[in-house]
């Protein structure tokens, strides 16, 4: 057997939600040291909810959330960078009158201090396509583009772990593909990585495991090495199917945050 990772971000029976709804119920999961975990669930399941409470967009009600030992549960969105994790929303939230480079050189500065892993170099040569759209503004990009930006810049902020919701939702096929590619090489240079994903395939191709959420409660773990046999036994998709399509309603803004 291997030896265990290094535990990096860990949270700790989360509860959180909106005015009265409750949306997380004790959501315990963690992230190793090199692993790629993944966090899968139906529409409305409850992941974005977790990705924000992780961001520090939106208030834990309990539980905890750690990172390398440092207690994240209560610090603002533009402290959790500075701690090591970085998270991509699936809004992306970029600066649309601002040009790629000038989104990117604001993570450079907001990022950890400490010698850089990643260079905008590399950034542009892991997505060679922003190289000829440095100088324009994010908002005349194209959606895979964008997500691209978000991608680069979340990795300028230097993080350990790189938290990413859905990055391939709505994103025509060629794109989801580099995406893919880059999030491939990311793990095989060791990368950390929560990766939020509907798409059972692709977080099979891309996780060393991964937790089913599903009406905000974790119902299901694929253990490390079992992907081929969760996928042949329908496992999956009992868990699914036991709770996890449910209706999604309008969605007010959001009230609760911690900025
Ligand atoms: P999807 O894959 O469709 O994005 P999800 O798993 O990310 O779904 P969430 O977006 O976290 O699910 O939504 C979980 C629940 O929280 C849903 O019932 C949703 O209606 C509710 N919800 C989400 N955002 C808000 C908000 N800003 N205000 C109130 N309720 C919300």
């Amino acid at each position: 057997m291997s030896a265990p990772r290094e535990l990096l971000l860990d949270l700790q029976k989360v509860s959180a939600g909106y005015g009265a709804l409750k949306v997380l119920h004790d959501v315990s999961l963690h992230v190793g040291k090199a692993e790629v975990v993944g966090l899968l669930g139906a529409n409305g399941a409850g992941k974005s909810t977790l990705v924000r409470t992780i961001s520090g967009h939106l208030r834990v009600r309990s539980g905890t959330i750690r990172h390398g030992g440092v207690d994240l549960t209560r610090l603002a969105p533009h402290r959790i960078p500075q701690h090591g994790v970085a998270v991509v929303l699936e809004a992306r939230n970029l600066f649309g009158d601002m040009t790629v480079a000038e989104n990117l050189g604001l993570a450079l500065r907001n990022g950890r201090q400490r010698v850089p892993r990643f260079s905008i170099k590399d950034v542009l040569n892991l997505f060679p396509v922003l190289t000829e759209k440095y100088g324009t503004p994010a908002k005349l990009l194209s959606g895979g583009q964008q997500q691209m930006v978000a991608i680069a810049r979340a990795l300028l902020l230097q993080p350990d772990v790189l938290v990413l919701d859905e990055p391939s939702t709505g994103l025509a096929p060629k794109i989801i593909k580099d995406i893919v590619e880059v999030l491939q090489q990311l793990r095989s240079e060791g990368m950390s990585m929560l990766l939020i994903e509907q798409n059972v395939s692709m977080a099979a191709q891309l996780t060393d495991r991964a937790y089913v959420l599903s009406l905000g409660r974790i119902v299901y773990e694929v253990a490390e090495g079992t992907w081929k046999n969760t996928l042949e036994s329908g496992a999956l998709a009992d868990a699914y199917l036991g709770g996890g399509m449910k209706s999604v309603e309008p969605r007010p803004p959001v009230k609760e945050s911690r900025q």
